[in-house]
């Protein structure tokens, strides 16, 4: 379940600067797919297209089919789970943050998602653990710390479809090797779309897309596309 279809899709936010001109790919359901390229490349418009943050203005997004269009916001949210690259959480606790991804779980079903997403021992030494407030009243967290936040409540989530916007360098190499393993655990069996930085980081990935000039360069498994380049 979960199969991604972008079908000559095109997309701009002005006219007079087209963004992706006639982008084709798919991602079967439980693969993962990659998308890189140059800063400005138009990668994360494309996750921003699929979870309909933007519409296309020609071709299509299909899921198992469907035009997403024909899809109700609620519903799209309900099958596509998103770790942004910058994540915003709730001015509330960590706990609220975390359960946003499903309302009704237990406090231990929330440890256990923060476990995955290597984020428990950094709550647990908390003073007031997971009832502790964070945001622009609260606690103060890292880029790394939010994500993993983030991170758990898609784990939660358990979505069909993950859509992942990578973090970025600001992250120390711990850090960001905790995230990988977090985020790896995460997407097995799911259909995952990565936006990503580097090709490093997506060495696993079924297919590799390089995006350029708003049109698919290469395409490739990241041994192939290493040994073209
Ligand atoms: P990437 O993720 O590859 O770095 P983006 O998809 O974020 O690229 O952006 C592609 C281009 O679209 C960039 O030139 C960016 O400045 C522009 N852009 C992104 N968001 C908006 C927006 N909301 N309005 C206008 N231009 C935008
Ligand atoms: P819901 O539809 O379940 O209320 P939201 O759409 O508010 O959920 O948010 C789902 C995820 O997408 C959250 O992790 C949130 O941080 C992220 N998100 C929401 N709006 C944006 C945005 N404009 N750009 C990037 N990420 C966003």
């Amino acid at each position: 379940k979960g199969a991604i279809a972008f079908k000559d899709v095109h997309f701009h936010y002005d006219p007079d600067r087209p963004i992706l001109k006639g982008v084709s790919f798919e991602v079967p359901a439980g693969k993962t797919v990659a998308v890189v390229g140059p800063s400005g490349a138009g990668k994360s418009t494309i996750s921003r297209l699929l979870y309909r943050f933007y519409d296309v203005q020609q071709g299509s997004i299909t899921i198992d089919g469907q035009d997403v269009r024909d899809v109700t916001q609620k519903s799209l949210r309900a099958v596509i789970g998103m770790v942004p690259q910058d994540t915003v959480l709730f001015n509330d606790t960590i706990a609220y943050n975390i359960r946003y991804g499903r309302p009704g779980a237990s406090e231990a079903e929330i440890e256990q998602a923060a476990e995955v997403a290597q984020i428990s021992r950094f709550i647990k030494e908390l003073p007031e653990g997971y009832g502790t407030k964070v945001g622009e009243r609260g606690l103060k967290l890292s880029g790394g710390e939010k994500q993993r936040v983030a991170i758990a409540r898609t784990v939660l989530k358990a979505p069909p479809i993950l859509i992942l916007d990578e973090a970025t360098s600001a992250l120390d190499t711990t850090t960001e090797h905790e995230i990988q393993s977090a985020l790896d655990i995460v997407s097995k069996n799911r259909t995952t779309l990565v936006i990503a930085h580097r090709l490093s980081t997506v060495v696993n990935a079924d297919e590799i897309i390089v995006l350029k000039g708003g049109e698919i360069a290469e395409r490739g498994s990241h041994s192939a596309l290493l040994e073209q380049n």
